[in-house]
This record gives C-alpha cells, sequence and structure tokens, in this order.
C-alpha cells in the first residue's frame, strides 16, 4: 500500500489528526499481539483508497531533543513516504519550527500537503493566510478535535496517491526477511542478492523499486525482496528506536506473501523474535523460520533437532513453519530459500475443491465427537474455502457459539494431515446455516 505520513511539531495534533483518519479502520487492525497501545502505524481507508498513515511524531526517542525529533520525523516521512502531511496549527500562529520542517521538507519531490489545525470556528480559519509563506502550497484548514476539513484534506491526499503499486506487485511472489538487530538479515539478503538475478532496470519504475529488490529464479519465478533498503541501510539515529524498527518491521510484513523470521543461533530466542513472529501468523502471512549463523554453535549430531525443539516450544503457534538452520557468513544453504518461499507461496495460495472438504469432514467426524455445550451438540454440514493467503475456511453448523476452539484446532489439523500447507496458517470461520 502507497504511505503517508504526518509530520509536524509538538502539541498541533498529529495523533488526534492520525486517529480521525484511522478512526473506522482501528477495530479491524487493533489488539493484534506486539503491537503497542500508542499507535503510529496504520492502514487508513477513503472513498475505496486504501493507505498506511504513519504519525512520525508518535515514535519518540531516548534523550529526545526537539530539533533531532523534528529532522528524524522529517527524514522517515522523506524516506517512507508516497505523500507526507504536515501539520501546523492556528492556535500556535506560524513558529520557527514550522519553517525549519518546511525547509526540511523543500528536499522532497514527493508530494507535500500542509493542513492547519485546530482551525475550529470562522476567524480561526481566516488566520490560516500566514501559513502561505511556507512555500508549500495551499494551507488546508482543519479540526481534528471536531472533525470539519478532514474530508478535504483526505480528497487532497488520495489524489496525490500513486497509482499502479498494488498492481505491480501482483505476479511478484513478496517476501521480507525480518528480526531484531545484528541477526544478520543484511548479511542474508547480500548472499541472496548476489547469488540470484536481480532484476535492475525494471519496467514499471515506481517509487517502490528502490525500496525492494526484485529478482528471478532459474526457473523464471519472479520474486521481489520486500525493504530491502531498510534492511541494508545502517545508522541513522531514528533507525536505532524499537518503535521505529518495531512499525517497519510491520510494514515490511504487511506487504509480504511470505516472512522469513531470522533467528540468530548463537544467542537463542528472544521476547522481540516473539513479538514479530505473532504478527506475521495474525497477519495471516506464511513463515519460514531461518536459523542465521549456524556455523558458530559447537554441534553434535543433535544440536539441530535440540534447537528444532526450543523453538517448538517457545513458538508453539508456529508449528506449521518450516525451520532452515543457515549460515549468511559461510553461505550454507541461502539458496534455499527462495525454493522455501516458492513453496509456502504455493501452499498459501491453493484451493482446494468443497467436495474433498466435505469428504475429509465426514471422516472427521468418525475420528472425534463434536463438541456439546450445555447439552447442545455441534453439528457441522459443509466447509468451503473462501480465500488463500491465508487458506480460509468457512464451516457451516447448526449454531456457531457451539464451535470450540478445540474443535477447531482438530479441523486444521485434519487439514494439514491431507493437504500440504506446511508455512501458512489456516484460518476456520463457524457460520450459522440459514
Ligand atoms: P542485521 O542487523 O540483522 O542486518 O545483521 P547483519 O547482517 O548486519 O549481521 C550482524 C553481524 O553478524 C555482522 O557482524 C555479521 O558479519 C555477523 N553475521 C551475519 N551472519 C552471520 C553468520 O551466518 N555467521 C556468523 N558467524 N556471523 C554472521
Amino acid at each position: 500500500l502507497p504511505v503517508v505520513a504526518i509530520v509536524g511539531q509538538p502539541n498541533v495534533g498529529k495523533s488526534t489528526l492520525f486517529n480521525r483518519i484511522i478512526n473506522e479502520r482501528l477495530a479491524i487492525v487493533e489488539d493484534k499481539p506486539g503491537v503497542t497501545r500508542d499507535r503510529n502505524y496504520a492502514q487508513a481507508e477513503w472513498l475505496g483508497h486504501k493507505f498506511d498513515l504513519i504519525d512520525t511524531g508518535g515514535i519518540t526517542w531516548e534523550n529526545g531533543h526537539i530539533e533531532e525529533e523534528i529532522r528524524a520525523q522529517a527524514e522517515i516521512a522523506i524516506e517512507e513516504a508516497d505523500v507526507i502531511v504536515i501539520l501546523t496549527s492556528v492556535a500556535n500562529h506560524l513558529t520557527d519550527l514550522d519553517e525549519r520542517i518546511a525547509q526540511l521538507l523543500y528536499r522532497t519531490k514527493k508530494p507535500v500537503i500542509l493542513a492547519v489545525n485546530k482551525a475550529d470556528n470562522p476567524e480561526q480559519r481566516a488566520e490560516i493566510y500566514d501559513f502561505y509563506s511556507l512555500g508549500l502550497g495551499e494551507p488546508i484548514p482543519i479540526s481534528s478535535v471536531h472533525g470539519t476539513g478532514i474530508g478535504d484534506l483526505l480528497d487532497r491526499i488520495v489524489s496525490e496517491l500513486p497509482r499502479d503499486l498494488a498492481k505491480q506487485d501482483e505476479e511478484r511472489i513478496s517476501f521480507s526477511v525480518i528480526g531484531r538487530p545484528n541477526v544478520g538479515k543484511s548479511s542474508i539478503v547480500n548472499r541472496l542478492v548476489g547469488e540470484q538475478r536481480v532484476i535492475v532496470n525494471n519496467e514499471e519504475g515506481t517509487t517502490r523499486d528502490a525500496v525492494d529488490t526484485p529478482f528471478v529464479d532459474d526457473s523464471g519465478t519472479k520474486f521481489q525482496i520486500v525493504d530491502t533498503a531498510g534492511i541494508r541501510r545502517r545508522g541513522k539515529v531514528y533507525e536505532k528506536t524499537e518503535k521505529y524498527a518495531v512499525m517497519r518491521a510491520i510494514r515490511a510484513i504487511e506487504r509480504s506473501d511470505v516472512v522469513c523470521l531470522v533467528l540468530d543461533a548463537s544467542t537463542g530466542i528472544r521476547e522481540q523474535d516473539k513479538h514479530v513472529a505473532g504478527y506475521a501468523h495474525e497477519a495471516g502471512r506464511g513463515i519460514i523460520i531461518v536459523v542465521n549463523k549456524w556455523d558458530l554453535p559447537q554441534k553434535t549430531s543433535s544440536s539441530g533437532k535440540e534447537f528444532e525443539q526450543t523453538i517448538r516450544e517457545e513458538l508453539q503457534y508456529l508449528d506449521y513453519a518450516p525451520i532452515v538452520f543457515v549460515s549468511a557468513k559461510t553461505g550454507q544453504r541461502i539458496a534455499q530459500l527462495p525454493e522455501l518461499v516458492k513453496m509456502v507461496h504455493h501452499n498459501q495460495t491453493q484451493r482446494i475443491k468443497s467436495s474433498v472438504l466435505n469428504d475429509l469432514l465426514l471422516e472427521a467426524s468418525k475420528l472425534v465427537p463434536t463438541p456439546m455445550i450445555k447439552g447442545k451438540r455441534l453439528r457441522v454440514y459443509y466447509m468451503t474455502q473462501v480465500s488463500t493467503k491465508p487458506p480460509t475456511f468457512v464451516v457451516f453448523v447448526n449454531d456457531a457459539e457451539l464451535m470450540h476452539f478445540s474443535y477447531q484446532r482438530f479441523l486444521i489439523n485434519q487439514l494439514r494431515d491431507n493437504f500440504d500447507f506446511t508455512g501458512t496458517p489456516i484460518k476456520i470461520i463457524a457460520r450459522k446455516r440459514k
């Protein structure tokens, strides 16, 4: 999805505007594990146009000096966003800080939209003319608290969004390489890119191409590594903040078909690994667990098994994810990654015929009795696959309340036993038959 970033000095109302814009969508995206409560990243939609919204002001710094913070906000916006909204406020009048932010934004060729907040009444709206002097075009008066002007602002945002991002990604398998700092993401990507035929001058040429790396394997399958730029680039202050790292990982996951979760064989599994894994799982993405630095541990014949067991215990809900032990340093098994991604992508996009599913239901009903709650037994009538990525099945029943978690789990296991869904989560939805 295209990205829209909000920048602005403290107290102009960035997070109020952010919440206003994402309002209706919040219910859907909230409560994923691993996502912090005070959000600074969310999906938004206006008149059928979807985009990702970032409140750059919500990304805080340790010992945050205001100048540094503003510079970082502007840099994040310039690098990440397709459209930038600079937010000011009539209540503050035009300030030095507004001007300094504007100056940082002159550097970018990306569209910049100037919004003036807290224009709650006609007198205040009359004051917005001062803001023309920022040299960023016509100021749009809004009131984030009252909701006035928000529609006009969204119309402007939508009119500036790039058109063909979604189309371009369609025929490539997108995967991301995700993990804590220093697990070796950048080394893995460098290896991969070194071994593959990278498509340099590709036809579409949109802004995303600098961020993602497209390549083809020997069989002609097209891939793209999502957010390669973010993985390989280093050193900016804001990139070291954890919130930013998490936000970037979440965005990469959202844009991927398959997520390669990199763990470090020399340090084991940490809390942060679990957060990212949980998010990818909840988002329904394909997942491959990549244990890197496999050249480091002293190995016995059972080391692999032991590490695998630890992973299965710590990340129980990822029982479907294949595990591969690699070394970016020696190159061991790195070439298998695209193969695995392809396999998982195949599994997550397959469709099972309803007739086959119903045979499976019949067999399943012979194995285990359906659950009974308060004297009422679950009846399962039929099952059909409604979507892919992840494979999602609707089961029609007499009463959806009776579909106990454990029975759902049982059906998922039946699906896994009968078809190859390695690497992909499976969703089951119970519906009352009309
Ligand atoms: P990133 O932060 O996840 O992108 O990690 P880097 O790719 O920058 O790697 C962090 C450090 O681990 C660097 O010093 C790498 O040289 C080292 N490293 C990466 N992969 C391996 C590996 O497979 N084996 C060993 N021994 N070191 C590695």
